[in-house]
């Protein structure tokens, strides 16, 4: 550039950092009276987001007094509760990294991710001792158990870990009263996503990712979450921070309505009628539930502006129930862990009606403002966005993952020239609107949560009776998923389906441990060798499979 061309700055901004300790900022100011509550069906707690604000103050002056440092990760493993919104606002305050440890991990993973994680700190609500005794033994970096709510005290096993109770911890803490400068490009929040094969991955998420993300969610075509609105998120704050929802919250002043542990339809359909929620958002399996629910008992959910749904696909018996039944709208959204998750959603026009508003309804939505997307097929090759071309999802933008905490094996297999590859199979139509048609990854989502079809394959592998075994995805309407398991029997061996379930339920979480077996010659290969899951995929679909559905309880053994 010559010296005779200025340099043109603009002056309109200031470069403030985009950090979770501006939305404590708000919470406290801006924000002050919007309130937490914590939904229970025999009496509720509430605190406004000034109360929550200072709590927080207590608990970064608690946990420095622990000797937390800048870039340090303190780990959680709780429901979503007001304790665990505190600990999402300070923790990354104090410029550490909040650690959410998913509970539905199997103890191995669970093992696996808080060491990878390596926090000294865990705060754990006491209901949840039971998953912790479980895994202490392979604990390497743990020196400190936070205990909150109530429950049973820790067993022996947990005997050798520093314990601090939540509310004596916050009562002597000498409050934060300045918080530190945070670079917002820094660790904020990390969450382990599980895949195919291998360990889980840690997806870090930045302030500034977490704080845009925030400010999507905002959004009216996205999750339009607004001051005067009553979040309840039925998503879990241990998967993708329960969608983002309650930093949005925290941002905009929106109230959150929480249900800890109990996900009953009963006590959902109570806190939406108790509380006057507006938005509720939830995975398949939550909805079908309450839909189901809502059958039989008295159910008011007219307080609700929409219930974001996804994590799995919204069927369309889901979508006229909610409105038939309920008058209630369901709007379908697509994301991952490694997306924070907004990626896309289904927001249609108001002058779109009849089937072509279902085809968009039921669409994985529309690719969110600031995220790219580009499909790329089987060659490599970018395909149109014509809505009939499919190919590998692939995405970035400023709260997408560039790559996987500490793992550069992971992070080179996922990200392809700085895009992620989401393993999705998908079109996109001219305007933008997403239809997943195929998963390219190897794995079931039941309920929301992942199972491992590799590590099924595994455990049933090791029985004498099993030559060869592929599990693959059965659609359910309840769970949206569940393990199929595809056996071909040893020579000359029998074994009952009965007997193959009492066999898992000894190696692998129960909730993995599949009802429907299909027993068959040989597993289709393809030309290479691999098992090919396609073709067990089209023949469950075509009802070309024999399946035995084993629902009984699992014999112990
Ligand atoms: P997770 O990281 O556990 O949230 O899982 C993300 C994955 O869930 C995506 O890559 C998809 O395979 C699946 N998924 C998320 N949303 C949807 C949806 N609306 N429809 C179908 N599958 C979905």
């Amino acid at each position: 550039m010559s010296a005779a061309t200025p340099v043109l700055t603009g002056l309109m901004q200031h470069d403030v950092p985009l950090t979770i300790g501006s939305l404590l900022r708000r919470m406290r100011t801006v924000n002050a009276t919007s309130e937490v509550v914590g939904y229970g069906a025999t009496g509720s707690t509430r605190a406004t987001f000034l109360e929550v604000a200072e709590r927080a103050d207590r608990l970064g002056g608690a946990l420095r007094a622990l000797g937390v440092a800048e870039g340090d990760r303190v780990a959680t493993l709780a429901w979503n509760a007001q304790e665990h919104l505190e600990a999402y606002v300070a923790i990354p305050s104090l410029g550490a990294v909040l650690h959410t440890v998913n509970l539905r991990m199997t103890p191995d993973q669970m093992t696996y991710v808080i060491n990878h994680g390596a926090a000294r700190i865990l705060i754990v609500h006491r209901s949840l001792l039971p998953l912790l005794e479980a895994v202490a033994d392979g604990l390497e970096t743990l020196e400190h158990l936070v205990l909150v709510g109530p429950g049973p005290e820790p067993g022996d096993a947990l005997a050798r870990f520093t314990q601090h109770d939540y509310e004596e911890a916050l009562a002597a803490a000498t409050p934060i009263a300045a918080w530190p400068d945070v670079d917002d490009r820094a660790g904020a929040a990390l969450c382990y996503t599980s895949g195919t094969t291998g360990n889980p991955k840690g997806v870090l998420y930045s302030h500034r990712s977490s704080v845009l993300h925030a400010m999507a969610a905002g959004m009216a075509d996205t999750l339009a979450v607004t001051s005067g609105d009553r979040v309840l998120p039925i998503v879990p704050m241990f998967h993708a921070n329960a969608w983002g929802l309650p930093y949005a919250a925290a941002l905009v002043g929106a109230s959150l309505v929480f249900v800890g542990h109990d996900m009953s339809p009963a006590t959902i359909s109570g806190a939406i009628a108790a509380e006057r929620v507006t938005i509720a958002a939830g995975v398949p399996t939550i909805w079908m539930d309450l839909l189901r629910y809502a059958q039989e008992h008295d159910v008011d959910v007219s307080s609700l502006r929409f219930a974001p749904c996804g994590g799995a696909a919204v069927p369309r018996a889901l979508f006229e129930g909610f409105e038939q039944t309920l008058g209630a709208e369901i709007v379908h959204a697509w994301g991952m862990t490694e997306t924070s998750p907004l990626g896309a959603v289904a927001r249609v026009p108001d002058d779109v009606t009849g089937e072509e508003r279902w085809s968009l309804k039921l669409s994985q939505g529309r690719i969110a403002p600031m995220v790219e997307a580009r499909l790329i097929d089987d060659d490599g090759a970018e395909v149109p966005w014509d809505g009939e071309s499919s190919g590998e999802l692939q995405v970035r933008g400023p709260w997408i993952a560039s790559g996987y905490y500490l793992d550069e094996q992971a992070s080179a297999d996922a990200i392809d020239d700085g895009w992620l590859r989401t393993g999705d199979i998908a079109t996109i139509d001219e305007r933008g609107y997403l239809r997943l048609t195929d998963r390219a990854k190897d794995i079931i989502k039941s309920g929301g949560e992942w199972i491992s079809s590799v590590e099924l394959e595994g455990e049933l592998l090791a029985h004498p009776a099993v030559a060869e075994a592929a599990v693959v995805a059965a659609p359910h309407e309840r769970w949206t998923e569940r393990p199929l398991a595809c056996v071909v029997l040893a020579p000359g061996a029998e074994v009952t389906p009965a007997e193959l379930r009492t066999f898992l339920a000894g190696r692998v979480a129960k909730w993995w441990v599949p009802e429907f077996f299909t027993f068959i010659d040989e597993v289709p290969k393809t030309s290479v060798g691999k098992f090919d899951k396609k073709v067990l995929r089209a023949r469950l679909a075509d009802g070309d499979l024999d399946v035995a559905v084993c629902e009984e309880a699992i014999a112990t053994a």
